[in-house]
């Protein structure tokens, strides 16, 4: 079927088209039998119940947007309303109980997973971080309802006798971005960190935080559960695929380093603009910093891993991320974390950029 711009917008100052060829397909544990299902299409939605007790359901969408909801017997509680599921988890909630919905939880304040909770209505009591309640005031939208209860660092949230921990650690993703834990099933929500199975989506799931999105690895992995609800894409996770990625973001942090360290001192520096004058040095610029997410790239997605496999034999998304995570990485490491020195007085000392 023809469309307006066909399969790509080309321009000679942006980026190449992608080619199936020039990448590796996914492994095929990030394909479940579930998306070959028409009537995943037609409904909407996937439902699946997850962790212990029997209450606990993941939902996701064709729109690769995933939410949540428990049923605890005095009412529904649902963690996110993303447009991309928009109605369909009232159906998701409507094909298991016939509980009204009465708790809404924002995971965080960004549109693409709760910019659909307007449709709950003024009587569902919105659940959320102080700062999720401070950006939606300073931003408002007619989507995202004010939350009605908020929290600092921990919170726990009772329904009909079914406990919800709430937990802030400090921005990651984004700041206000919280854990949501079901002790007694051993659900762990945490949203646009690990999108089981994958690398996720470039720019580290485009995060604000790169230390906190690292930090926010571990966290995840000092809870104790069964499954974790991520936001992403066609899978919850378990505990495995959140260690495997973890494993690759190292990967990743120690070569972005590495590339830092190798083309960032003066020589390296005068290798990118030689030749080019004041005019072009821009050029040089992207030169440099594209040449350490190369570096990043080619050592990560060469390695042999743990289990013997390479990157894009256990992640899907691998060959195609990995150059948006490394350019991410690299630029927030050289800024987020120590300058490994500074230049002394005059002409003094090292002159590292980075
Ligand atoms: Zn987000």
């Amino acid at each position: 079927m023809a469309t307006k711009y066909g399969d790509f917008y080309p321009t000679k100052w942006g980026f190449p088209k992608a080619l199936p060829d020039g990448h590796m397909p996914s492994p095929q544990q990030f394909m479940p039998e579930y998306l070959n299902d028409p009537s995943f299409y037609e409904k909407g939605y996937h439902l699946e119940n997850v962790g212990d007790g029997g209450n606990f359901y993941w939902v996701t969408s064709p729109a690769g947007y995933d939410g949540g909801f428990v049923v605890t017997g005095s009412g529904v509680i649902v963690i996110d309303a993303p447009p991309g599921l928009g109605e369909n988890i009232q159906s998701a909630v409507r094909s298991v109980t016939r509980e009204p919905i009465t708790h809404l939880i924002y995971s965080h304040w960004h549109s693409d997973h709760i910019g659909a909770a307007s449709q709950f209505g003024p009587e569902v009591k919105i659940v959320a971080h102080d700062i999720t309640r401070e950006l939606l005031t300073r931003f408002p939208d007619k989507y995202r309802p004010l939350p009605t209860e908020t929290f600092h660092t921990d919170a726990e949230l009772e329904v009909g006798g079914v406990k919800l921990e709430l937990s802030y650690k400090g921005a990651d993703h984004c700041p206000g971005n919280i854990y949501i834990y079901g002790p007694e099933q051993k659900v762990l929500t945490k949203i646009d960190i690990v999108s089981p199975g994958s690398v996720t989506f470039m720019h580290c799931d485009v995060s604000e935080n790169i230390s906190g999105f690292y930090q926010a690895h571990d966290d995840i992995l000092s809870y104790d559960f069964k499954a974790l609800i991520g936001g992403h894409i066609s899978r919850w996770g378990t505990r495995e695929d959140v260690e495997i990625v973890r494993e690759y973001w190292h990967d990743l942090l120690k070569y972005a380093e590495e590339g830092l360290r190798e083309m960032s001192n003066a020589e390296a520096l005068q290798g990118f603009v030689v030749g080019l004058g004041r005019e072009y040095q821009m050029v040089g610029a992207e030169n440099w910093i594209n040449s350490i997410a190369n570096y990043a790239t080619e050592k990560t997605l060469t390695k042999t891993t743990s289990n013997g496999q390479t990157w894009p034999e256990r992640l899907a998304g691998a060959t195609v991320f990995t150059k948006y995570h490394a350019w991410t990485v690299a630029e927030t490491f050289r800024t987020e974390r120590t300058h490994f020195g500074y230049q002394k007085e005059g002409n003094g000392g090292p002159f590292y950029i980075a």
